[in-house]
């Protein structure tokens, strides 16, 4: 059957990138279809951002419990109820869900319910119904990847979508991959009360960002009785009825109840027409330019579909740029650099700009300066370890901020108007901060870089 149309656009894919494009065409006058297989918000408010969050929210409380007394509060950490956890997860979901469809039906959106096929340039069939839209835009997301050897059951080996919805705290974890995902769900079931150990084949924790920050991370990790195995591959990994054993090259063996597969994300293209109407891939990502245009006119694709950075927020502002572009507008392409980062363990590693090694590789001179935490009230009285390390041109601007500490994630929003902003560190050092804010460190690492350090 013909469906109705044709649309000025039509999305495949409700999640962030696609919900976002979708609202943003929709605002500006555009008659809008959104396709969603599952359910509109995508990995990021169902099986991603969101729901890890909530774990980790519910990490920090349980560790602040076992805190309590050395703040002098007469509290104890008794355990973890899962039960109550995920209640805690699906109530903070469930609302975000109800405003996201909300917004699309406000703004005028029409949403179809089903899985979407590519059947020619402008066409996408669903079930028998095929939509014409006079753009495209490509939005499916990504899923985890597996690696040869790994046997992903659901039950003893396991990716991020089981881990958010176990009914209970394993008593031991191997956690295979340490970028964002793996560190995140190590922090989480370290204080949630699991043995935890990950595995990763690069020499660092978090092996995209600054060299520093992976260090400090590793160290607090350690002292939490967080083990990792750096550098190394695995080799087998064998299930039997109590749970995994992970022999490593070299034959070193590890054995837990649960292997976690965090080894990386692909997108998702298989068996959705795209090759068939001529979209180029790259490395099994949909190819764009800087404006998130396919090689098929007409057709863009946008969030962890295409090879850029695979973040909720970098997928809502390709689907604004998408749909101001479609809409005649002239949006300035993404500075990826300028994106922010942030990996909610604890504690938390957040960066903008380039790392020292990047900065070096592209040719500039650089000076650097760490601001450590331990000078920093604040952070002493939060308990917490960490530093911020600012990366700057000799007699330059910022080109990079990286730090390490509880709750510093939020203050990457400095670094990113500081980066964004082209500042020089003497500017940023005339600007006053809050004290006692953490934020305060970032101020004095700038002090110091324009020759007038305060508290260092
Ligand atoms: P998705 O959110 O994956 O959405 C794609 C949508 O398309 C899905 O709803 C899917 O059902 C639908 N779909 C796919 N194929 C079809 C089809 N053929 N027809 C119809 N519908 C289809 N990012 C952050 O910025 N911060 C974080 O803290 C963070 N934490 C994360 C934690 C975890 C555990 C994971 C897995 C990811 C995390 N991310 C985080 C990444 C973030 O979730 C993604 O970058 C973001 O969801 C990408 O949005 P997207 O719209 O490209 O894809």
């Amino acid at each position: 059957a013909e469906g109705s149309g044709p649309y000025d656009i039509v999305v495949l894919g409700g999640g962030s990138g696609g919900y976002a494009c979708a609202l943003r065409a929709a605002e500006l006058g555009k008659s809008v279809l959104l396709i969603e297989k599952d359910k509109i918000g995508g990995t990021c408010l169902h099986r991603g951002c969101i729901p890890t969050k909530t774990f980790l929210h519910a990490a920090e409380v349980a560790d602040e419990a076992r805190e309590a007394e050395s703040v002098g509060v007469k509290a104890r950490f008794e355990g973890i109820d899962m039960q109550g956890v995920r209640a805690f997860r699906d109530k903070i979901v469930n609302r975000a869900w109800k405003g996201v469809q909300g917004l699309l039906k406000g703004r005028g959106v029409t949403v179809v319910e089903g899985e979407g096929r590519l059947v020619g340039p402008k066409s996408v069939a669903v079930g028998g119904t095929v939509y014409e839209g006079r753009d495209i835009v490509l939005a499916t997301g990504s899923e985890p990847k597996s690696l040869p050897g790994l046997d992903i059951d659901g039950e003893r080996v396991i990716t991020s979508e089981h881990a958010l919805v176990l009914d209970r705290v394993p008593s031991s974890v191997i956690v295979l991959g340490g970028g964002v995902i793996g560190v995140e769900f190590a922090s989480v079931w370290k204080s949630f009360g699991s043995e935890v150990t990950i595995v990763e084949a690069l020499p660092h924790l978090l092996p995209l960002e600054e060299e520093a920050s992976s260090k400090m991370l590793e160290r607090a990790f350690r002292r939490r009785g967080i083990k990792y195995e750096l550098g190394v591959r695995f080799e087998s990994v064998k299930t039997n009825d109590t749970g995994v054993i992970v022999t490593l090259e070299g034959g070193k063996t590890l054995e837990a109840e649960l292997l976690l597969v965090a080894v990386g994300r692909g997108a998702v293209t298989a068996g959705l027409g795209y090759e068939e109407v001529g979209i180029a891939l790259e490395r099994g990502a949909v190819a764009v330019d800087a404006h998130c245009r396919t090689n098929v006119p007409g057709v863009y694709a946008i969030g962890d579909v295409n090879p850029t950075l695979q973040l909720a927020h970098v997928g809502f502002a390709e689907g604004i740029m998408v749909a101001e572009l479609i809409a005649g507008l002239n949006p300035a392409p993404i500075d990826y650099d300028g994106v922010p980062r942030i990996t909610y363990s604890d504690p938390e590693v957040a960066s903008v700009g380039i790392t020292s090694a990047v900065a070096r590789e592209r040719g500039y001179e650089i000076v650097e300066m760490t601001y450590d935490l331990a000078g920093n009230p604040k952070s002493q009285i939060l308990q917490t370890q960490g530093a911020v390390k600012v990366i700057a041109q000799k007699d330059g601007p910022v080109l990079g901020v990286h730090m390490v500490g509880r709750r510093i994630g939020e203050l990457v929003t400095e670094g990113q108007l500081i980066y964004n902003w082209e500042a020089l560190p003497s500017e940023v050092a005339q600007l006053i901060h809050a004290h006692p804010t953490q934020s305060e460190a970032v101020g004095e690492a700038m002090l110091a870089l324009a020759g007038k350090p305060l508290h260092l």
